[in-house]
């Protein structure tokens, strides 16, 4: 080819379309095979969040506001972008999202309560890991029955403990009123999914009375990690912004992994992609795991894979690592104890 450019100018207006078609057979510059990816964060809404908007990923400011004037619940600063991310039509959440995950390869775990849960199992049959919990969004403080959880884990084909909430009703992970079940998960061998860190959305104290910034310090996890020694645990959110304890209970605990989700495309950009590359630099990219926190915009989950695949400071093994291989050995999905 580029012989035939410096032999003769006109050959080349002939070569170049030439070559073009003859090495692309339909694709550019890869293959037509869609890499796995495992979200191991998403929640099992049937329909788009009730009352969302479009959003516009990776706020970059949380604004002040007046405690005289009529405070909105979040302080996300109103922004325009291209293209919005906008919720699903009414009752096609379900359906847009079974494409998506399609389209992406995605296999997701799912959390809510069981009948949720069936939902978007029957909706994309072989892309849904299931998980519950002992609050699955209930009133604070209201519990799951022990025997029926384990139920659910022993034969209702559960496959992950999730999303436990306990920093939005401002209790400890390592609180005793909840140990029996992280006593199930550890007897059960149940992965455990912890919400740990965001959430404050730039004003928890307008619309969360109860959460509490200091119960998502990742080394509140060290009493409980000690009481179950064998506990696998998710810290959902990667405990954003602590990230000193964060790395200090991950040098003290190789059970535990951490997940992306919400803070991948609620923060400011430069802030996620800071994040997420001090737990790599400092030893820990085989515990990060991509996950979305998906809930309202069928769109969200291709935008967040793409913050890790633009992500220059990861190689391309580790972008693999992060989108898919860590959550496949977390969630032992190569041992096939997992769907
Ligand atoms: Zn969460």
């Amino acid at each position: 080819m580029i012989l035939r450019l410096q032999k003769c100018a006109a050959c080349a207006v002939f070569a170049i379309p030439f070559a073009f078609f003859s090495t692309s057979a339909g694709a550019q510059n890869t293959d037509t095979d869609v890499p796995p990816v495992i979200d191991v964060h998403v929640h099992a809404m049937d329909e788009s969040f009730p009352g969302g908007g479009p959003m516009c990923p990776n706020t970059p400011k949380f604004t002040a506001s007046d405690p005289k004037t009529k405070e909105a619940p979040f302080g996300w600063s109103q922004e325009e972008c291209t293209p919005k991310l906008y919720p699903a039509a009414k009752g096609e959440y379900l359906k847009d999202m079974a494409a998506e995950m399609k389209r992406l390869n995605v296999t997701a775990v799912v959390f809510g309560d069981p009948a949720s849960v069936k939902k978007w199992e029957e909706a994309m049959p072989g892309h849904v890991i299931p998980g519950t919990s002992f609050g699955n969004g209930m009133q604070a403080g209201k519990r799951v029955a022990l025997d029926e959880l384990r139920k659910d884990f022993t034969t209702g084909g559960f496959k992950v403990m999730g999303e436990i909430g306990l920093q939005y009703e401002g209790l400890s992970p390592s609180d005793p009123s909840v140990d029996q079940y992280f006593a199930l998960a550890e007897e059960l061998d149940i992965p455990v999914a912890i919400h740990m860190g965001t959430g404050g959305s730039g004003r928890a104290n307008v619309a969360m009375g109860k959460y509490r910034a200091s119960m998502g310090n990742p080394l509140l996890l060290e009493e409980l990690l000690a009481r179950h020694p064998k506990l696998r645990v998710q810290v959902m959110h990667a405990g954003y912004p602590m990230m000193d304890n964060m790395l200090a209970l991950l040098q003290e605990n190789s059970h535990v992994y951490v997940d992306v989700a919400g803070l991948i495309w609620s923060y400011p950009l430069k802030e996620v992609n800071r994040y997420i590359e001090r737990l790599v630099d400092a030893g820990f990219e085989d515990r990060v795991m991509f996950g979305t926190d998906q809930m309202e915009w069928p769109k969200l989950m291709a935008y967040s894979i793409s913050v890790i695949q633009n992500a220059d400071y990861l190689t391309p093994e580790q972008k693999r690592d992060i989108l898919y291989n860590n959550a496949a050995r977390f969630l032992r999905l190569d041992q096939k104890t997992a769907k």
